[in-house]
């Protein structure tokens, strides 16, 4: 008989790592407690249009990559996948000015030091810095904790030139990055995409990924991508249980004989693979006395490690209206949370024909939610919550129809949505949708899937390494049970 991995939770590690557990032979059953796959990685419909709740951009789309193998390994990406035909990363409009990151570097360094001369050196370093940049890529061949020189050596020699970026933009913030350009619009580009507290380096390689062709869009939405994982999943013969509350894993003598169910049914495991968010799992599932150190450390300082959410809002618009897939905007202060904001972006889905209705396409903001953003919403009562939701739409329309007047009068609200949301949908620790940021204060954390005293628990999921996303979560399955295998004395060949 095959020995049996408990899979908890169905989001993209959750399946990746049901899906290496039978390919490495084993009998995988994944419990859910949503109704359908996909964690993060989701979309819903409102009013007959579908929005989506993930994929901005797919690390690991660029055909020869390790990543790559892993994407189509658990049924994700094919040869054949369709992707967005999207030029750019996004652009900014300042003082009425626009730049644009585009695909093409040489491109967007014309079109920079157009816009701001008397950044030039500091604008062609940049440009110089994102092809580095271009080197790192994301190790999905097995655990950092399982390579041998052999690995380093191959990496050193694939990233030659990325140890001058991680040495140059390490240890500052975006923030500090900023404060190296005179114009303010570079310094906005450079604060709006991600939160300012990361290290900078991120928004390089973030950029990078896209100039380099690989950090591209599947066509067909993340829902169509988990539910592809899904049933590759369930063609190799697992099995996965929705509606599946997981509320304790039953430990006896360092050894974990399976877990628990919210209607107290037990299911026997021979390797347990928790992937949901850790905060959750060792105050619930777990006893907190088995929380790895790095994650301790990281909870006790939010400031050198924080976590991100949003707020977010969707509208259906004219397809017409073709300002760039993702913009952002000047706006009058608007208090979202407990911080003020005076940028804002507009990304528009026309790109997809999922995203679009009757000649409308969806559009969609999100704001940036830190912790105290989140204690903020969580301070509210239930009433209090949707007034303010609702006061916040209202505010967030007004401030794209003065960005862009051709939607005055055009937008039809479809959904909003907050930390507690993701809260309420994945028991995300403070409504995160990634791991912690990197910031300069903190460390990254990168957990080596095994717990003290617990024999035969393998964790997995974006909070396994910062800052998580959709190339930690599908490779941290495949780590797992390379992890086992390893413990197997078998081949991590997988
Ligand atoms: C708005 C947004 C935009 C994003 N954009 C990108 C992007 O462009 N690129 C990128 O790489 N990443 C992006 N991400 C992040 C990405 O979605 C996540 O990193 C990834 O999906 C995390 O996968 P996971 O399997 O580790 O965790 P999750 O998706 O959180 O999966 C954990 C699963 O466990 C389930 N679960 C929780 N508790 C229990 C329990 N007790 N019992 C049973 N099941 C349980 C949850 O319901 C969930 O399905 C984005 C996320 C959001 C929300």
């Amino acid at each position: 008989m095959n020995k049996k991995a408990i899979v908890i939770g169905g989001g993209i590690a959750g399946l990746s790592a049901g899906i290496y557990a039978l390919y490495a032979g084993f009998d995988a059953v994944i419990y859910e407690k949503n109704a359908i796959p996909g964690g993060e990685c989701i979309g819903w419909n409102r009013k007959g249009y579908h929005i989506d709740n993930c994929i901005h951009w797919l690390t690991g789309t660029k055909k020869g990559t390790a990543l790559y193998e892993v994407w189509k390994k658990v049924g994700a990406l094919s040869d054949d996948t369709e992707y967005a035909k999207l030029d750019s990363f996004y652009s900014v409009i300042c003082d009425g000015k626009t730049v644009t990151l585009w695909n093409d570097l040489e491109r967007t360094q014309k079109e920079l030091i157009e816009a701001a001369p008397e950044d030039e050196e500091e604008i062609r370093k940049f440009i110089q810095y994102v092809e580095y940049s271009k080197q790192c890529l994301f190790p999905a061949e097995k655990p950092m904790d399982m390579w041998g020189l052999k690995d380093y050596i191959t990496i050193g020699q694939t990233m030659m030139d990325f140890p001058k970026v991680t040495k140059e933009f390490g240890s500052i913030s975006l923030e500090e990055y900023s404060h190296r350009f005179k114009s303010p619009i570079m310094q906005k580009l450079v604060c709006d995409y991600l939160p300012k507290s990361y290290c900078a380096y991120s928004f390089l390689v973030s950029y990078a990924t896209m100039v380099d062709g690989n950090g591209k869009i599947p066509m067909g939405a993340s829902l169509q991508m988990s539910l592809r994982m899904e049933r590759r999943f369930r063609e190799l013969g697992g099995k996965i249980v929705y509606n599946a509350s997981v509320e304790e894993i039953v430990l006896e003598k360092g050894y974990a004989t399976g877990i628990r169910l919210a209607g107290g049914e037990f299911a026997e495991a021979d390797y347990v693979i928790p992937t949901l968010d850790v905060y959750p799992l060792f105050h619930k599932l777990l006893p907190e006395k088995y929380m790895p150190a790095e994650l301790k450390q990281a909870y006790a300082a939010p400031k050198a490690y924080p976590s991100t959410s949003g707020f977010q809002v969707a509208f259906a618009a004219s397809e017409k209206f073709d300002r760039g897939e993702t913009i952002f905007i000047d706006i009058d202060p608007i208090k979202v949370g407990s911080r003020s904001f005076d940028r804002m972006y507009v990304k528009a889905y026309g790109y997809d024909p999922i995203f679009v209705k009757d000649g409308k396409q969806v559009i969609q903001t999100c704001i940036t939610q830190l912790d105290e953003d989140y204690e903020y919403w969580k301070s509210l009562s239930k009433e209090e919550y949707d007034i303010m939701k609702n006061k916040l739409v209202a505010e967030v329309e007004r401030r794209i129809e003065e960005a862009f007047p051709e939607l005055k009068g055009d937008l039809e609200f479809l959904d909003a949505w907050t930390p507690l949301t993701y809260e309420r949908y994945c028991n995300a620790y403070h409504g995160s949708y990634m791991s912690f940021i990197t910031t300069p204060q903190g460390k990254s954390v990168r957990l080596k899937g095994k717990l003290k005293g617990i024999r035969n628990i393998y964790l997995a999921g974006q909070w396994t390494s910062s800052p998580g996303g959709l190339p930690v979560a599908v490779a941290s399955g495949k780590f797992a049970i390379q992890r086992i295998l390893k413990s197997e004395k078998r081949s991590i060949d997988i």
